[in-house]
């Protein structure tokens, strides 16, 4: 693994004298899991990968006593048949555009210090010399940033409700609790910058008048829980998070709270009732957050990746961020590529992007020669997209017209041999487990979603099963309370839609 790689880097430079000469700098995730693990060498953006403890050696003698690449532990590239040796010229890297991951992989997480060298805490420093709370919540509404989290909700539309909310006290609360099966978007950016996220949050309670901040974390989420820990403590050393942030008069801290394994407390009324320490489910809305959120009082709640889009925002200018993307989604997303491709891991493209883009560009397409099948966006509450959709913009409005939705980032990929309906399965197993049980629709009727699902793939699905499902999804979808509810017939729907054939040759040949 990459603790045993950079223990093998630095014997190798001990063994020869040259541990002084060399600052080795433990990164957060650099988004190519399947390059991984690799290292980076400066100057020059040499980019080694898969790497083995036992060629540490080699590379410490050839490159760095020797000026020389070690060509065959450089990223090969199938298509030129040339060894690659700068990072920036990989494709998988090539057609990304990295705002919200800037940092990631390229500065050490632990490091307050390299954080600030990178311009942050810039942006906050920024707000207290020139922009009252009004102007930071029009900055952030000009730029037309959306929620990442999945609803895809005006950002400063909301920050703005929020603020007009008369109240001696406010909340600010970053919802990491993603819980999405292949989905780890907020965790790299948490674990490599977790600064970032600190910052926007930070900013959100300067606009909106709050003067304490909640992250809530998933319990699965150990070593994000561990690196924000220790960027709470070292923002609190240098005053960014105290009673008088940089002279301001504005104070702010942060506390984080560590989930238990709901899937349902990511849905943001049921997160606070867990902070609040009540039982995770659901409340009914209205009130909104922005009015009665956090201990009844008026709050804010974004996901990781919305408040990591913010510092940028708030530097460089709405106008610049709405360079990015498309009219109605501006900037960019980080999504979690996942499934039947050759490219896995973490990429932040501009939205607007087509499917096929990210699937063949950066994915590197199908693996094994096969065909492309579907690619399912969203998870658990997602649709699937088929290959008509490989020109289709990834952006909020066109993957909902497609019966999608862009969700937190999860994009799995499937080929040809991929059953559609034990896909449907899979996810309408997790919901109907996640399911709080607070109310009879999602209750129950994901239950008996389920039970028709395993019946036709166990083969003993009967006329008019298919019928049973939509009827049942298209109830389930427009009674349920919450949004676990509300989009858990999604993957049935939309398989059905894309791919009825398949459920009716599982009936009809009782396979
Ligand atoms: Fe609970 Fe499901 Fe109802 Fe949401 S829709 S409140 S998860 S039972």
């Amino acid at each position: 693994n990459c603790k045993d790689v950079k223990d093998a880097l630095v014997e190798a430079l001990k063994k020869y004298n040259y541990e002084d000469k060399v600052l080795i700098t433990e990164t957060g995730c650099i988004g190519a899991c399947h390059l991984g693990p690799s290292l980076l060498v400066e100057p020059g953006n040499i980019y080694y990968i898969k790497l083995q403890p036992e060629e540490m050696e080699e590379i410490v003698i050839k490159h760095i006593l020797g000026g020389e690449i070690v060509e065959e532990k450089c990223y090969y590239d199938d298509i030129s048949k040339k060894h690659i040796h700068k990072l920036n010229d990989i494709p998988f890297f090539e057609k990304q555009k990295k705002i919200v991951l800037n940092n990631c992989g390229q500065i050490d997480f632990s490091s307050i210090d390299e954080y600030i060298a990178n311009d942050g805490y810039l942006a906050i420093g920024s707000i207290f010399e020139n922009k009252c709370p009004g102007e930071v919540v029009r900055v952030v509404k000009d730029s037309g940033l959306r929620g990442r989290g999945g609803g895809g909700f005006p950002t400063g539309l909301k920050w703005e409700f929020a603020a007009k909310s008369e109240s001696e006290q406010k909340y600010v609360i970053c919802n990491a609790d993603e819980g999405d099966p292949g989905a780890f978007m907020d965790r790299s950016l948490l674990e490599g910058d977790p600064h970032a996220v600190i910052e926007g949050m930070t900013i959100a309670g300067y606009a909106i008048g709050a003067n304490k901040g909640y992250v809530y974390v998933r319990a699965e989420y150990p070593l994000a829980v561990e690196r924000l820990n220790v960027a709470i403590e070292k923002a609190r050393e240098y005053g960014l998070l105290s009673d008088n942030i940089m002279n301001s008069g504005f104070s702010f801290d942060i506390e984080i709270r560590i989930g238990a394994g709901a899937f349902v407390c990511g849905e943001e009324t049921a997160l606070m009732n867990s902070i609040e320490g009540k039982r995770g489910e659901p409340r009914q809305k209205p009130p909104f957050p922005s009015d009665k959120g956090l201990f009844d009082k008026p709050s804010i709640i974004n996901n990781v990746e919305t408040f990591g889009s913010v510092p940028y925002i708030i530097l460089y200018g709405a106008d610049w961020f709405k360079t990015f993307g498309t009219e109605k989604s501006s900037g960019t997303k980080v999504f979690a590529l996942a499934g039947a491709i050759h490219n896995t891991g973490i990429v932040e493209v501009p939205m607007g992007v087509t499917l096929g883009d990210i699937v063949y560009d950066i994915g590197g397409g199908i693996k094994n020669g096969k065909k492309f099948k579907a690619a399912q966006t969203g998870g658990p509450s997602g649709g699937c997209l088929t290959s008509n959709c490989l020109n289709t913009p990834i952006d909020y409005d066109s993957l909902k017209s497609k019966g999608a939705i862009m969700g937190s980032g999860g994009l799995i990929v499937m080929d040809e041999d991929n059953c559609m309906v034990d896909v449907a399965r899979f996810f309408m197993e997790f919901v109907q487990e996640e399911s709080c049980g607070k109310c009879v629709p999602c209750r129950l009727g994901t239950k008996r979603m389920l039970e028709i699902l395993e019946r036709i793939t166990q083969g003993k699905g009967e006329e008019g099963d298919i019928e049973k499902l939509i009827e049942l999804g298209e109830t389930i979808k427009e009674t349920a309370l919450c949004g676990l509810g509300q989009t858990a017939p999604n993957p049935v729907l939309s398989t059905i839609k894309e791919f009825r054939e398949e459920y009716e040759e599982h009936i009809r040949d009782k396979k």
